[in-house]
């Protein structure tokens, strides 16, 4: 029997093929994952709550259904017929709802609330035969980009315990950035899955706005979400959005668009010849990027460059202005989202008061901590009369300036290439101004305000603080394949993700 450290080394198709062969079991991998989060995450704290008893039972069903296989092939045809994930260990966001589950936010607000009922993107990752391991530490309601504003404390980045693992996604990064599942879901707002992706070294991909389901995710900004896999390879991250991706009738924005991702990555390297990739001035001039990050995103041109591909550049006249529209747009639809954890329909109560506003206002003051406050009290003053006219509604405006920018640059080329934050990972209480911190989305909102698909391929390591370094790859709405194909083909030229080496060698059992 393989090792724990081995197994969670391995990647979907590995997996598949150790099911198919029966060199391993489905529950030895539940074993091996449930093994490895025992083991590193009193230090890593990427788990909220560990869901043994669903693993193993999703487990059992994997292997009950190959039990009946004769051989090999068989095998490999109920492994199909199973679905993308089968036996793959996952976990998921803590905003994500799944039955039985607590569905924390990563709030005091929700400790205690247990979902009775189960998100889209969360089902059709256990209907394509994943094994659930838990739920995955996070900025509270996503608000964040360090996860050090989680009530039951931050998550560590598995390269330097000593730093963030960016955020909100923070736990969703960390846990497969030291091998504790192979794939997680993560949301994305305004950077949260491409910024936490880049800070601890994997993969991860915000798809295009209405690609995936947000039923059942709790919503922060309703037009900004979007919901992504982690992983440590492209090729990992299209097996699950091979199974996330698709119309939902319940998601009213949801689209029904096939695209076969797996088939964009295996065409890869191959298919970039020709392919045109777009640098902005804007975006390697902005005050802020660090040489390292700068430097890592010009050798990844050279390297697409040496590939065949054609490097053009383009313009985004108002990149500048992205970030005021976001801590604009953003804080007004949390405000009106937040605004059912009242104590009565959602959330802690805190009764005994002489009426319900008494009740409401000790229940919010309780439950939501700082930055949550911060984004509904902005919200709230934002959209109060008068305020609306100077704010929200040429927020609204320059939303569609910034589509347009984006529109536009994609009449002259199939990708844009982006740092997907200005920085490496930074230490614990180093950024304590709020302004400071949302400006670490810079290169990031752009693409949420825009509706665009967006992934971090992780680099190598930054040639001074040696963490590693994300690029992005944007792609135009619905034109996902695109940046898997560009993804794909910068793996090959830096090899895929390694696990961080602390959790790569003797902690992971080997
Ligand atoms: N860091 C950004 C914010 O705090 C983005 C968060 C997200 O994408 N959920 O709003």
């Amino acid at each position: 029997m393989a090792a724990a450290g081995e197994i969670m080394q391995m990647g979907v198709r590995e997996i598949r093929e150790g099911l198919a062969s029966k060199e391993l079991s489905a529950r030895e991998v539940a074993s091996a994952a449930l093994e490895t989060i025992e083991r590193c995450d009193g230090e890593v704290h990427a788990f909220l709550e560990v869901t043994e008893k669903q693993a193993f039972e999703a487990a059992d069903r994997v292997d009950a259904a190959l039990a009946g296989a004769g051989d090999a092939e068989a095998a490999v045809r109920v492994l199909d017929e199973m679905g993308p994930l089968a036996g793959v260990p996952v976990a998921f966001k803590d905003n994500m709802n799944q039955q039985g589950t607590h569905t924390t936010c990563a709030s005091r607000m929700l400790e205690s609330y247990v979902s009775p009922y189960t998100a889209t993107c969360v089902q059709r990752t256990l209907d394509a035969g994943a094994i659930p391991l838990g739920k995955l530490n996070m900025d509270e309601f996503a608000f964040g980009s360090s996860t050090e504003t989680s009530a039951f404390g931050p998550t560590r980045n598995p390269w330097n315990l000593a730093c963030v693992p960016g955020g909100s996604s923070g736990g969703s990064a960390a846990a497969v950035a030291a091998g504790m599942a192979c794939v997680t879901l993560g949301s994305d707002t305004g950077g949260s899955i491409r910024q936490p992706a880049g800070f601890c070294g994997v993969v991860g991909v915000k798809p295009t706005y209405g690609m995936v389901s947000r039923y059942g995710v709790v919503a922060f900004g309703s037009s900004l979400d979007q919901v992504g896999p982690f992983a440590r390879s492209v090729e990992d991250a299209a097996w699950t959005l091979q199974a996330i991706c698709g119309h939902d009738a319940r998601d009213c924005t949801s689209q029904d668009v096939k695209v076969d991702f797996l088939a964009a990555v295996h065409e890869g390297a191959q298919s970039i010849k020709g392919m045109r990739i777009g640098l902005v001035k804007e975006f390697l001039e902005a005050k802020g990027l660090s040489g390292e990050v700068r430097a890592k995103v010009q050798e990844a041109t050279e390297k697409l460059r040496s590939a065949g591909a054609e490097i053009v550049e383009v313009q985004l006249p108002h990149a500048d202005a992205a970030i005021s529209a976001y801590y604009v747009l953003g804080p007004c639809e949390a405000f009106s989202n937040l605004a059912r954890f009242d104590s009565v329909r959602y959330g802690l109560a805190d009764p005994g008061h002489k009426d319900l506003s008494g009740q409401y206002e000790a229940s919010r003051a309780k439950g939501f901590g700082a930055e949550a406050k911060r984004r509904i009290l902005l919200g709230s003053y934002l959209l109060s009369a008068g305020v609306y006219d100077k704010y929200y509604y040429p927020a609204q405006q320059v939303r569609t300036l910034i589509t347009r920018d984006y529109v536009q640059a994609f009449e002259s080329c199939d990708v844009i290439l982006a740092p997907s934050s200005p920085r490496t990972a930074f230490k614990f209480g180093e950024i304590s101004d709020p302004a400071q911190m949302y400006l670490s989305d810079i290169f990031t909102v752009p693409i949420n305000i825009a509706g665009n698909g967006g992934m971090t391929v992780p680099v190598g390591l930054g040639e001074n603080t040696g963490l590693p370094v994300g690029v992005q790859v944007i792609a135009p709405q619905f034109k996902d394949a695109n940046m898997l194909r560009v993804g794909a083909a910068l793996e090959q030229a830096y090899g895929p993700a390694p696990l961080a080496p602390e959790f790569a060698g003797e902690k992971a059992g080997e």
